[in-house]
């Protein structure tokens, strides 16, 4: 039995794309309004003009989808609303977004609204097509990660030990797992701040701890610490290993 149809129109950031059949497309959208929805769209592999542009990376389009209530909704129209000519022909620029849309992907469930993360992603796409972020891709990418984590609800406790509650001392070293979700002090770690177990697990100086939790990462430090507890935590929750 089909539901009854209902058309929403949103802006929609393309994180996915698999070609279905003879003719069709299943795409994977952010959506602005809609969170992440997967939908067909027909004829899409023969025509791209049918699709607007809805198929192309990196713009942001306005898409209109049909949802009868199944899993997948229907592409009915779409038209770019924001094209990034200038990412396209960037290599640097192109990896890094393409790593923010697929953390993107992995981290927000099915038809949950994230408009934060909507508009996080979009500017950072921004940042990286007008040429502002030359040179510090990897520290954009870091600051869109850790806010992502926090967006979805993954976000890394660094205030506090995550077993006992107990506040961390600012600006001291710190004992940080970043699969179990943050700060451990030194009695719930059951390790000496001395031993530690490598980047994904162990102790940290208490600045870079300061300025990840403070989202102030520009340091080569800062931003090489924060993209391995970003890629430890969607291992950790989502299985997701790049
Ligand atoms: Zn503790």
């Amino acid at each position: 039995m089909r539901g009854r149809a209902t058309e929403r129109e949103t802006l929609a950031l393309l994180l996915g794309r698999v070609d279905y059949g003879e003719s069709d497309v299943i795409v994977t959208f952010l959506t602005e309004e809609l969170g992440k929805v997967g939908a067909l769209v027909r004829g899409g592999r023969k025509s791209r003009r049918r699709a607007g542009g809805a198929l192309e990376p990196m713009q942001t389009a306005r898409v209109t989808l049909e949802d009868r209530g199944g899993e997948l909704s229907t592409l009915r129209e779409a038209r770019v609303e924001r094209p990034r000519v200038a990412l396209l022909g960037n290599l640097t620029a192109l990896e890094t977004a393409g790593t923010a849309l697929r953390w993107a992907r992995h981290a927000c469930p099915p038809r949950m609204p994230e408009p934060e993360v909507f508009a996080e992603l979009s500017l950072l796409l921004d940042d990286l097509d007008a040429g502002a972020a030359a040179g510090r891709e990897d520290a954009l990418l870091a600051r869109f990660g850790v806010r992502l984590l926090e967006h979805v609800g993954w976000g890394l406790e660094l205030g506090q030990c995550i077993v006992c509650g107990k506040p961390r001392p600012p600006a001291r070293a710190a004992i940080v797992s970043a699969a179990r979700g943050g700060v451990l002090c030194v009695g719930c770690a059951g390790h000496a701040i001395g031993a530690p177990k490598g980047a994904a697990e162990g102790a940290v100086r208490g600045a870079l701890v300061d300025a990840i939790a403070s989202h102030a990462i520009e340091s080569p430090a800062e931003v090489a610490l924060a993209l391995t507890w970003v890629r430890t935590a969607l291992a950790a929750h989502a299985g997701y290993e790049e």
